[in-house]
């Protein structure tokens, strides 16, 4: 059998080009805050994975990628980074590891209104 190689090259290398951060899943008008402040910022996203659990991504490209998408340090990549692209199940380039992405604070909030979520604090 031969060994799956992730198709770097091709792909861009999206799995190097952020990093994400597991929160709580949000329940109450302060959490529901939070996520909106992050929203509020330049390459700040807010992500559901498929086993519905929350993220806050920073899209931000690692320090050690090469122009041609190769990991510079490869033998001592963090261990987290051995996990991607280890078969095609877990390589972005055939699946996206997002069941809700919002991008933009009018996303999120569109998402709440949606849902008949009580995000909104009284105006003071
Ligand atoms: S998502 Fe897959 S193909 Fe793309 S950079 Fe990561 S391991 Fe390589
Ligand atoms: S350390 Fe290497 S594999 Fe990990 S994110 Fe950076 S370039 Fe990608």
């Amino acid at each position: 059998m031969s060994e799956y190689t992730p198709p770097c090259a091709e792909c861009g290398g999206k799995c190097c080009a952020y990093i994400a951060i597991e929160l709580d899943k949000p329940r109450s008008k302060k959490d529901y805050d939070y996520i909106r402040w992050y929203l509020t910022h330049k390459n700040v996203h807010v992500f559901v994975d498929h086993d519905r659990n929350w993220f806050v991504e920073f899209r931000t490209p690692c320090s050690f990628i090469k122009q041609d998408n190769k990991c510079s340090i490869y033998e001592k990549r963090p261990n987290i980074c051995r996990g991607h692209g280890d078969s095609e199940g877990s390589c972005e380039f055939y699946s996206s590891p997002y069941l809700l992405y919002f991008t933009s604070l009018s996303e999120f909030e569109s998402y709440l209104d949606k849902k008949n979520v009580d995000w909104r604090y009284k105006k003071s």
